[in-house]
């Protein structure tokens, strides 16, 4: 199993943004979403 650094609970625009910024300082980030999709929102 790789290592991770940072994880994210939710994958929602803040989420994915934090990922995306992590990512670009080759910080190892995994992030889990109990929905079906990136910006799963139950909510809508
Ligand atoms: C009906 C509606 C319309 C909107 N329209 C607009 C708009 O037009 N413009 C605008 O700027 N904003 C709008 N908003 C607000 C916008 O959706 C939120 O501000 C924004 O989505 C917040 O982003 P977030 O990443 O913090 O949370 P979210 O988008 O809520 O993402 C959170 C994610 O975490 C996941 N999650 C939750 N708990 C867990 C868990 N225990 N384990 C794993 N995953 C989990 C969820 O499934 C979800 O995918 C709207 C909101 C609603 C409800």
């Amino acid at each position: 199993m790789r290592d991770f650094q940072v994880a994210i609970v939710g994958a929602g625009v803040i989420g994915c943004a934090i990922a995306r910024e992590l990512a670009k300082y080759k910080i190892g980030v995994v992030v889990f979403e109990a929905g079906s999709d990136c910006f799963h929102d139950r909510r809508a």
